[in-house]
């Protein structure tokens, strides 16, 4: 069969500033993609035409008839009602309740598959990434706020309610930070990027003349204080920057150290903070890890991070598409290289 014909999905992948478009064939390889802007910030009827419109272009574009369109994927943040397949209204989500599973599944007239953006990524490194031929492996988003995903004995772990898995908000100090969700001392509370910039304003609030306020990428600029900001004032020897860098460091081998007692995983992956930090942010937490984890637990877990880049939001959001057919034997992954 050619490429266009092989297996194509169409994937849907909703944020809260764009909406990303794709169509891919069976082995990942993606045969067209398009972006709205304006994500959920529009109203949903109009955001779903528009993603229709956009889908039914991609296909054409493509050569593909819709009728041989195998399934729908949508990659969407939390949180939502998977029994129904209805996206919930949150900090992240502007839409009062859109039945995007059923409205999607209707208009293409194939099954369309719904995950939290989090599974949704576990499932793209998973498949098509860095976690290929993986039995057991974690996926933290490690971004604005930190999704988790979990792929246990080759199956994505998704609770009785599919809510799961909420890595992100797993309390490791009761007495830390006010989180998002109203809990304290979440994870994401202690290392997610919107955290880490609040905290960074708080201290800093009292003091403009400090060294991080005087920065050039700052410039007096409460607003510009976040998580890059903090990477380049820890490289320029700032002590705040290093004390601040060290707790985040050290809450994330916590978390990491609670994951692996519990699921044993050959691999954790970590998206963007990791991915821009590299070794300032791996090493420091490899080497906190023996204090929250045994070393039968830590030693054999890779940290890596994520090998799809930017094509990372496509694939998650065609992903929950294939994991239906992989589950019920109709599509398979190819093998990890050797
Ligand atoms: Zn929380």
């Amino acid at each position: 069969m050619n490429g266009s014909n092989d297996f194509p999905v169409l994937g849907f992948d909703i944020g809260g500033t764009k909406i990303a478009i794709c169509l891919a064939d069976r082995h990942g390889r993606i045969l067209g993609s398009q972006r709205i802007d304006g994500g959920t910030g529009e109203d949903y009827p109009v955001a779903l035409r528009q993603m229709t419109e956009t889908g039914d272009a991609l296909l054409k574009q493509a050569g593909v008839a819709a009728t041989d369109l195998r399934a729908v994927g949508i990659s969407a943040p939390g949180p939502m009602d998977m029994a129904s397949g209805i996206l919930q209204k949150s900090p992240n989500m502007h839409w009062e309740g859109a039945p995007i599973r059923d409205d999607l599944q209707k208009y293409y007239q194939v099954e369309a598959c719904l995950e939290n953006d989090a599974n949704a990524g576990m499932l793209a490194e998973w498949f098509f990434g860095v976690a290929r031929g993986c039995s057991d492996a974690i996926y933290l988003t490690m971004s604005t706020g930190i999704g988790g995903g979990v792929i246990v004995n080759r199956t994505l772990l998704q609770g009785t309610t599919g809510v799961g898995a909420e890595m992100g908000h797993v309390v490791l100090d009761i007495n830390g930070p006010l989180c998002g969700c109203g809990q304290r001392g979440c994870f994401e509370a202690f290392c997610g990027g919107r955290s880490i910039s609040q905290r960074m304003q708080e201290i800093l609030a009292e003091e403009p003349d400090h060294p991080i306020m005087r920065m050039a990428e700052v410039d007096g600029d409460f607003k510009k204080l976040n998580y890059q900001v903090l990477r380049v004032a820890v490289r320029e020897g700032i002590p705040l920057a290093r004390e601040m860098w060290e707790e985040v460091c050290l809450r994330t081998a916590q978390a990491l150290g609670g994951f692996m007692m519990i699921f044993n995983p050959q691999m954790i992956i970590m998206g963007t903070l990791a991915h821009y930090s590299g070794d300032m942010f791996m090493t420091p937490v490899r080497k906190h890890l023996a204090k929250f984890s045994w070393p039968q637990l830590h030693e054999p877990c890779q940290l890596k991070t994520p090998a799809l880049g930017h094509q990372i939001g496509e694939l998650a959001a065609v992903s929950p598409a294939f994991y239906k057919f992989y589950r019920k034997g109709g599509w398979e992954p190819e093998p990890a290289n050797p």
